[in-house]
Protein backbone atom coordinates (compact mmCIF):
# COMPACT_ATOMS: atom_id res chain seq x y z
CA UNK A 1 0.00 0.00 0.00
CA UNK A 2 1.23 3.39 -0.95
CA UNK A 3 2.29 5.56 1.67
CA UNK A 4 0.17 8.47 0.69
CA UNK A 5 -2.73 9.36 -2.09
CA UNK A 6 -3.99 5.16 -1.09
CA UNK A 7 -7.47 6.02 -1.26
CA UNK A 8 -7.85 8.64 -4.04
CA UNK A 9 -9.54 6.82 -6.90
CA UNK A 10 -11.76 4.63 -4.13
CA UNK A 11 -12.95 8.47 -3.42
CA UNK A 12 -13.06 9.91 -7.00
CA UNK A 13 -15.15 7.02 -8.01
CA UNK A 14 -15.13 4.86 -11.23
CA UNK A 15 -16.29 8.31 -13.62
CA UNK A 16 -12.50 9.29 -12.74
CA UNK A 17 -10.43 6.06 -13.14
CA UNK A 18 -12.55 3.31 -14.99
CA UNK A 19 -10.84 4.04 -18.23
CA UNK A 20 -12.39 1.62 -20.17
CA UNK A 21 -16.09 2.97 -20.37
CA UNK A 22 -14.94 5.85 -21.87
CA UNK A 23 -16.05 6.55 -25.21
CA UNK A 24 -14.44 8.87 -27.29
CA UNK A 25 -15.45 10.94 -30.08
CA UNK A 26 -12.75 11.72 -32.44
CA UNK A 27 -12.56 14.66 -34.54
CA UNK A 28 -11.95 15.32 -38.26
CA UNK A 29 -7.98 16.40 -38.57
CA UNK A 30 -8.74 18.84 -41.28
CA UNK A 31 -7.62 22.07 -38.71
CA UNK A 32 -4.09 20.49 -38.25
CA UNK A 33 -1.24 20.41 -40.61
CA UNK A 34 1.92 18.73 -40.04
CA UNK A 35 5.05 20.93 -40.59
CA UNK A 36 8.07 18.35 -39.46
CA UNK A 37 8.69 15.17 -37.77
CA UNK A 38 10.03 15.90 -33.93
CA UNK A 39 10.19 12.37 -32.69
CA UNK A 40 8.23 8.92 -31.80
CA UNK A 41 8.68 5.92 -30.47
CA UNK A 42 7.38 2.29 -30.24
CA UNK A 43 3.90 3.58 -29.63
CA UNK A 44 3.64 7.19 -31.91
CA UNK A 45 5.10 9.16 -34.22
CA UNK A 46 5.13 12.84 -32.87
CA UNK A 47 5.22 16.15 -35.56
CA UNK A 48 5.21 19.73 -34.54
CA UNK A 49 2.01 20.90 -36.57
CA UNK A 50 -0.45 23.96 -37.28
CA UNK A 51 -3.92 24.75 -36.03
CA UNK A 52 -4.98 26.39 -38.88
CA UNK A 53 -8.05 27.84 -37.25
CA UNK A 54 -5.34 30.08 -35.18
CA UNK A 55 -1.97 29.25 -36.63
CA UNK A 56 -0.94 28.08 -33.05
CA UNK A 57 1.84 25.93 -33.23
CA UNK A 58 0.33 21.92 -31.90
CA UNK A 59 2.21 18.83 -31.73
CA UNK A 60 0.27 15.91 -32.98
CA UNK A 61 0.99 12.40 -31.90
CA UNK A 62 0.12 10.01 -34.47
CA UNK A 63 -0.95 6.67 -32.56
CA UNK A 64 0.71 3.14 -34.10
CA UNK A 65 -2.27 0.80 -33.95
CA UNK A 66 -2.39 -0.33 -30.21
CA UNK A 67 -5.36 -1.87 -27.90
CA UNK A 68 -8.50 0.06 -28.00
CA UNK A 69 -7.70 -0.16 -24.17
CA UNK A 70 -4.65 1.08 -23.89
CA UNK A 71 -5.60 4.42 -26.09
CA UNK A 72 -8.39 4.97 -23.98
CA UNK A 73 -6.27 5.25 -20.92
CA UNK A 74 -3.91 7.47 -22.30
CA UNK A 75 -6.63 9.57 -23.50
CA UNK A 76 -8.10 9.35 -19.91
CA UNK A 77 -5.80 10.16 -18.06
CA UNK A 78 -4.52 13.21 -20.58
CA UNK A 79 -7.89 14.63 -19.93
CA UNK A 80 -7.87 14.12 -15.99
CA UNK A 81 -4.18 15.80 -15.46
CA UNK A 82 -4.71 18.29 -18.49
CA UNK A 83 -4.21 21.50 -16.52
CA UNK A 84 -2.18 20.51 -13.77
CA UNK A 85 0.83 22.10 -12.84
CA UNK A 86 3.73 21.43 -15.58
CA UNK A 87 1.85 18.71 -17.40
CA UNK A 88 1.13 18.59 -21.01
CA UNK A 89 -2.07 19.98 -22.23
CA UNK A 90 -4.06 17.67 -24.48
CA UNK A 91 -6.05 20.10 -26.83
CA UNK A 92 -7.87 17.43 -29.22
CA UNK A 93 -8.54 14.09 -30.46
CA UNK A 94 -8.52 13.49 -34.03
CA UNK A 95 -9.43 10.65 -36.50
CA UNK A 96 -8.34 10.38 -40.28
CA UNK A 97 -11.17 8.59 -42.21
CA UNK A 98 -9.52 6.38 -44.87
CA UNK A 99 -6.73 5.10 -42.41
CA UNK A 100 -8.53 5.51 -39.23
CA UNK A 101 -5.17 6.35 -37.28
CA UNK A 102 -5.79 8.43 -34.35
CA UNK A 103 -3.73 11.56 -33.55
CA UNK A 104 -3.36 13.53 -29.90
CA UNK A 105 -3.46 16.79 -30.78
CA UNK A 106 -1.32 18.17 -27.90
CA UNK A 107 -0.13 21.69 -26.72
CA UNK A 108 3.81 22.74 -28.08
CA UNK A 109 6.79 23.01 -26.40
CA UNK A 110 9.89 24.57 -28.02
CA UNK A 111 12.02 21.97 -26.45
CA UNK A 112 15.72 21.24 -26.03
CA UNK A 113 17.12 17.74 -26.54
CA UNK A 114 18.02 16.41 -23.11
CA UNK A 115 20.89 15.24 -24.33
CA UNK A 116 22.56 18.65 -25.39
CA UNK A 117 20.47 20.39 -22.26
CA UNK A 118 21.47 18.05 -19.39
CA UNK A 119 25.70 18.42 -19.93
CA UNK A 120 25.10 22.30 -20.37
CA UNK A 121 23.07 23.22 -17.34
CA UNK A 122 23.73 25.48 -14.09
CA UNK A 123 22.99 24.03 -11.01
CA UNK A 124 20.14 26.78 -10.53
CA UNK A 125 18.79 25.33 -13.53
CA UNK A 126 18.84 21.64 -12.55
CA UNK A 127 17.07 22.74 -9.31
CA UNK A 128 14.42 24.74 -11.17
CA UNK A 129 13.61 21.73 -13.18
CA UNK A 130 13.45 19.03 -11.19
CA UNK A 131 11.66 20.71 -8.79
CA UNK A 132 8.81 21.59 -11.43
CA UNK A 133 9.28 17.79 -12.36
CA UNK A 134 8.23 16.88 -8.78
CA UNK A 135 5.73 19.40 -8.29
CA UNK A 136 3.69 18.10 -11.68
CA UNK A 137 4.54 14.38 -10.00
CA UNK A 138 2.97 15.24 -6.83
CA UNK A 139 0.12 16.48 -8.70
CA UNK A 140 -0.16 13.09 -10.82
CA UNK A 141 0.01 11.28 -8.17
CA UNK A 142 -2.21 12.83 -6.17
CA UNK A 143 -4.82 12.34 -8.46
CA UNK A 144 -4.36 8.52 -8.37
CA UNK A 145 -1.94 8.33 -11.09
CA UNK A 146 1.45 6.93 -11.71
CA UNK A 147 3.23 7.68 -14.83
CA UNK A 148 6.10 4.28 -14.75
CA UNK A 149 8.00 5.48 -18.04
CA UNK A 150 9.65 9.04 -15.95
CA UNK A 151 12.69 9.47 -17.92
CA UNK A 152 14.68 12.34 -19.45
CA UNK A 153 12.62 12.21 -23.23
CA UNK A 154 9.71 12.26 -21.64
CA UNK A 155 10.05 15.56 -20.06
CA UNK A 156 10.32 18.64 -22.43
CA UNK A 157 12.57 21.61 -21.53
CA UNK A 158 11.86 25.02 -23.31
CA UNK A 159 14.72 26.45 -21.60
CA UNK A 160 14.31 30.24 -23.06
CA UNK A 161 11.39 30.34 -20.79
CA UNK A 162 12.59 28.38 -17.51
CA UNK A 163 9.22 25.94 -18.64
CA UNK A 164 9.05 22.24 -18.08
CA UNK A 165 6.37 19.78 -19.43
CA UNK A 166 5.83 16.02 -18.15
CA UNK A 167 4.62 14.37 -21.31
CA UNK A 168 3.90 10.63 -22.71
CA UNK A 169 1.04 9.06 -20.73
CA UNK A 170 1.04 6.27 -22.98
CA UNK A 171 2.27 3.49 -19.71
CA UNK A 172 0.87 5.61 -16.73
CA UNK A 173 -2.30 3.93 -14.94
CA UNK A 174 -4.45 4.21 -12.08
CA UNK A 175 -3.31 3.35 -8.50
CA UNK A 176 -5.87 0.82 -6.88
CA UNK A 177 -3.69 -0.86 -3.03
CA UNK A 178 -3.16 -3.92 -3.58
CA UNK A 179 -3.81 -4.29 -7.35
CA UNK A 180 -0.63 -5.67 -9.06
CA UNK A 181 0.78 -4.67 -12.40
CA UNK A 182 2.76 -5.60 -14.84
CA UNK A 183 6.44 -5.22 -14.13
CA UNK A 184 7.36 -4.44 -18.03
CA UNK A 185 6.69 -0.96 -17.99
CA UNK A 186 9.45 1.84 -18.18
CA UNK A 187 12.33 2.49 -19.57
CA UNK A 188 15.48 0.27 -18.55
CA UNK A 189 18.07 2.40 -17.25
CA UNK A 190 15.08 4.36 -15.17
CA UNK A 191 13.36 1.30 -14.06
CA UNK A 192 12.82 0.93 -9.83
CA UNK A 193 14.28 -2.23 -8.01
CA UNK A 194 10.74 -3.37 -8.13
CA UNK A 195 10.51 -3.75 -11.93
CA UNK A 196 13.81 -5.92 -11.50
CA UNK A 197 12.77 -7.94 -9.14
CA UNK A 198 9.15 -8.43 -9.96
CA UNK A 199 7.64 -7.22 -6.98
CA UNK A 200 4.19 -6.04 -8.72
CA UNK A 201 2.20 -4.34 -5.93
CA UNK A 202 4.22 -1.40 -6.51
CA UNK A 203 2.80 2.27 -6.18
CA UNK A 204 3.40 5.76 -7.01
CA UNK A 205 6.85 5.68 -5.95
CA UNK A 206 8.23 4.30 -8.59
CA UNK A 207 8.03 7.04 -10.78
CA UNK A 208 10.66 8.81 -7.65
CA UNK A 209 13.09 6.45 -8.50
CA UNK A 210 13.65 7.30 -11.80
CA UNK A 211 13.57 11.22 -10.75
CA UNK A 212 16.70 9.94 -8.63
CA UNK A 213 18.58 8.40 -11.62
CA UNK A 214 17.55 11.57 -13.41
CA UNK A 215 18.81 13.48 -10.38
CA UNK A 216 22.36 11.35 -10.08
CA UNK A 217 22.60 11.64 -14.44
CA UNK A 218 22.28 15.69 -13.98
CA UNK A 219 24.77 16.71 -11.14
CA UNK A 220 27.08 13.66 -12.03
CA UNK A 221 27.13 14.45 -15.88
CA UNK A 222 26.82 11.02 -17.29
CA UNK A 223 24.51 10.43 -19.58
CA UNK A 224 22.33 7.71 -17.81
CA UNK A 225 23.42 6.75 -14.03
CA UNK A 226 22.59 3.21 -13.91
CA UNK A 227 23.41 1.47 -17.50
CA UNK A 228 22.20 -2.32 -17.52
CA UNK A 229 22.78 -4.20 -20.94
CA UNK A 230 19.59 -5.84 -20.03
CA UNK A 231 17.14 -6.14 -17.12
CA UNK A 232 19.54 -8.61 -14.97
CA UNK A 233 22.79 -6.07 -15.55
CA UNK A 234 20.65 -3.14 -14.68
CA UNK A 235 20.18 -4.43 -11.57
CA UNK A 236 23.66 -5.66 -11.00
CA UNK A 237 24.46 -2.12 -12.05
CA UNK A 238 22.66 -0.73 -8.68
CA UNK A 239 23.88 -3.66 -6.67
CA UNK A 240 27.28 -2.73 -7.32
CA UNK A 241 26.52 0.90 -6.07
CA UNK A 242 23.58 0.80 -3.43
CA UNK A 243 25.61 -2.44 -2.00
CA UNK A 244 24.13 -5.76 -1.53
CA UNK A 245 23.53 -5.37 2.45
CA UNK A 246 20.22 -3.14 2.43
CA UNK A 247 19.20 -4.88 -0.98
CA UNK A 248 19.34 -8.39 0.98
CA UNK A 249 16.85 -6.66 3.93
CA UNK A 250 14.79 -5.18 0.73
CA UNK A 251 13.83 -8.89 -0.54
CA UNK A 252 13.60 -10.23 2.90
CA UNK A 253 11.23 -7.55 4.23
CA UNK A 254 8.92 -7.74 1.35
CA UNK A 255 8.97 -11.79 0.55
CA UNK A 256 11.02 -11.68 -2.43
CA UNK A 257 13.71 -14.21 -4.07
CA UNK A 258 15.71 -13.48 -7.38
CA UNK A 259 16.36 -16.96 -9.94
CA UNK A 260 19.08 -16.30 -11.75
CA UNK A 261 21.73 -18.33 -13.43
CA UNK A 262 23.59 -15.08 -13.43
CA UNK A 263 26.09 -15.68 -10.47
CA UNK A 264 27.49 -11.53 -10.21
CA UNK A 265 23.87 -10.70 -9.23
CA UNK A 266 24.27 -13.59 -5.70
CA UNK A 267 27.44 -11.66 -4.92
CA UNK A 268 28.33 -9.39 -2.04
CA UNK A 269 29.19 -5.64 -2.73
CA UNK A 270 29.61 -2.69 -0.80
CA UNK A 271 27.64 0.12 -0.78
CA UNK A 272 29.66 3.27 -2.19
CA UNK A 273 28.71 6.26 -1.54
CA UNK A 274 27.43 9.15 -3.81
CA UNK A 275 30.25 11.63 -2.86
CA UNK A 276 32.41 9.19 -4.80
CA UNK A 277 31.01 9.67 -8.51
CA UNK A 278 30.96 13.46 -8.65
CA UNK A 279 32.99 16.50 -8.40
CA UNK A 280 33.72 17.76 -4.42
CA UNK A 281 31.61 20.63 -5.93
CA UNK A 282 28.28 18.87 -5.44
CA UNK A 283 26.43 20.13 -2.79
CA UNK A 284 25.63 18.25 0.55
CA UNK A 285 21.62 18.69 0.05
CA UNK A 286 22.05 17.26 -3.23
CA UNK A 287 23.83 14.00 -2.47
CA UNK A 288 21.12 13.89 0.46
CA UNK A 289 18.57 13.79 -1.85
CA UNK A 290 19.79 11.59 -4.12
CA UNK A 291 20.62 8.74 -0.95
CA UNK A 292 16.63 9.55 -0.26
CA UNK A 293 15.48 8.41 -3.62
CA UNK A 294 17.34 5.95 -4.47
CA UNK A 295 16.89 3.28 -2.14
CA UNK A 296 15.62 0.08 -3.08
CA UNK A 297 12.62 -0.40 -0.34
CA UNK A 298 10.11 2.21 -2.26
CA UNK A 299 8.14 2.60 1.40
CA UNK A 300 12.16 4.61 2.17
CA UNK A 301 11.65 6.65 -0.88
CA UNK A 302 10.66 10.32 -0.24
CA UNK A 303 7.55 10.89 -2.03
CA UNK A 304 7.26 13.53 -4.27
CA UNK A 305 5.78 16.48 -2.17
CA UNK A 306 8.54 15.43 1.06
CA UNK A 307 11.33 15.57 -2.42
CA UNK A 308 9.66 19.25 -3.15
CA UNK A 309 10.46 20.14 0.79
CA UNK A 310 13.80 19.03 0.83
CA UNK A 311 16.75 21.62 2.01
CA UNK A 312 18.41 20.74 -1.40
CA UNK A 313 15.03 23.14 -3.35
CA UNK A 314 15.48 25.93 -0.35
CA UNK A 315 16.04 28.58 -2.62
CA UNK A 316 13.96 27.38 -5.72
CA UNK A 317 10.47 27.43 -2.80
CA UNK A 318 11.33 30.91 -1.47
CA UNK A 319 11.78 31.91 -5.37
CA UNK A 320 8.61 30.60 -6.03
CA UNK A 321 7.06 32.42 -3.48
CA UNK A 322 8.01 35.42 -3.95
CA UNK A 323 7.11 35.42 -7.89
CA UNK A 324 3.60 34.33 -6.84
CA UNK A 325 3.43 37.58 -4.29
CA UNK A 326 4.47 39.44 -6.97
CA UNK A 327 1.99 38.42 -9.74
CA UNK A 328 -0.55 39.25 -6.59
CA UNK A 329 0.94 42.60 -6.48
CA UNK A 330 0.67 43.33 -10.12
CA UNK A 331 -2.61 42.31 -10.55
CA UNK A 332 -2.97 44.69 -7.61
CA UNK A 333 -2.37 47.86 -9.33
CA UNK A 334 -4.09 46.49 -12.49
CA UNK A 335 -7.36 48.29 -13.17
CA UNK A 336 -8.02 47.81 -16.60
P1 LIG B 1 8.49 6.43 -26.43
O1 LIG B 1 8.00 5.11 -26.86
O2 LIG B 1 9.79 6.86 -27.06
O3 LIG B 1 8.53 6.64 -24.94
P2 LIG B 1 6.01 7.62 -27.39
O4 LIG B 1 5.81 7.00 -28.72
O5 LIG B 1 5.12 7.17 -26.31
O6 LIG B 1 7.51 7.57 -26.96
P3 LIG B 1 6.10 10.49 -26.68
O7 LIG B 1 7.13 10.20 -25.65
O8 LIG B 1 4.82 11.08 -26.21
O9 LIG B 1 5.79 9.21 -27.57
O10 LIG B 1 6.73 11.46 -27.79
C1 LIG B 1 7.89 11.07 -28.53
C2 LIG B 1 8.82 12.24 -28.74
O11 LIG B 1 8.15 13.29 -29.46
C3 LIG B 1 9.30 12.93 -27.46
O12 LIG B 1 10.42 12.28 -26.87
C4 LIG B 1 9.63 14.34 -27.99
O13 LIG B 1 10.87 14.36 -28.64
C5 LIG B 1 8.54 14.59 -29.01
N1 LIG B 1 7.39 15.28 -28.37
C6 LIG B 1 6.31 14.70 -27.81
N2 LIG B 1 5.45 15.61 -27.29
C7 LIG B 1 5.98 16.82 -27.50
C8 LIG B 1 5.57 18.17 -27.19
N3 LIG B 1 4.41 18.44 -26.57
N4 LIG B 1 6.37 19.19 -27.58
C9 LIG B 1 7.53 18.93 -28.24
N5 LIG B 1 7.98 17.68 -28.55
C10 LIG B 1 7.23 16.63 -28.20
MG1 LIG C 1 8.32 8.85 -24.84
Amino acid sequence: MSRVYGAVNQTLGPGWYDYEKLHIEWNVPDRYEIVRRVGGGKYSEVFEGVDMSNEDKCIIKVLKPVSKKKIKREVKILRNLTGGPNIISLLDVVQDGPSRSNSLIMEYVDNTEWRELFPTLTEPEMKHYLFQLLKALDFVHSRGIMHRDVKPANVMYDRARGKLRLIDWGLAEFYHPNDEYHIRVGSRYYKGPELLVGFKKYDYSLDLWSVGCMLASMIFRKEHFFRGRDNEDQLLRILKVLGTDSFERYLEKYGLFIQTDNRALLQSYPKVPFSAFGSPTISREALDLLDKLLRYDHWERLTAAEAVGHTYFNNVRLETTSKSTERFSDSGFCST
